[in-house]
């Protein structure tokens, strides 16, 4: 975790500050089964995705984003990553193609 986060963000218990994005799709999903919540559509879910996206825009309407801000952003990405074990897609190598797509996309004339 880096030292530059402000002080309400609370130190994960030791090893769950690294998980890889597979590990947290298959556990998210494996949770919203226990709990039957797999009862949508995919334009249901991306639609709670992006519920979840105006939540964290209500964290940020302050001078600074609160406390909340990144147990929202932690819901945004438990969301994806529900949606994404349930359509069988690997998020880590989706993740990887597109990282490694935009960086031969170089600035596109914007400074650096
Ligand atoms: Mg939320």
């Amino acid at each position: 975790m880096s030292e530059d986060r402000p002080a309400y963000h609370i130190k994960p218990a030791e090893g769950l500050d690294d998980l890889g994005i597979n590990y947290i799709c298959r556990k998210q999903y494996e949770w919203g089964e226990r709990m039957g919540w797999h009862n949508k559509t995919v334009l249901e879910a991306l639609a709670l995705i992006a519920s979840e996206v105006g939540e964290a825009v209500n964290e940020c309407r302050g001078d600074a984003p609160t406390p909340a801000f990144g147990e929202e952003l932690a819901d945004i990405i438990l969301r994806v990553a529900d949606l994404a074990q349930w359509q069988r897609i690997n998020l880590a190598a989706e993740i990887a193609c597109k990282m490694a797509k935009n960086e031969e996309r170089g600035t596109r004339g914007r400074r650096v």
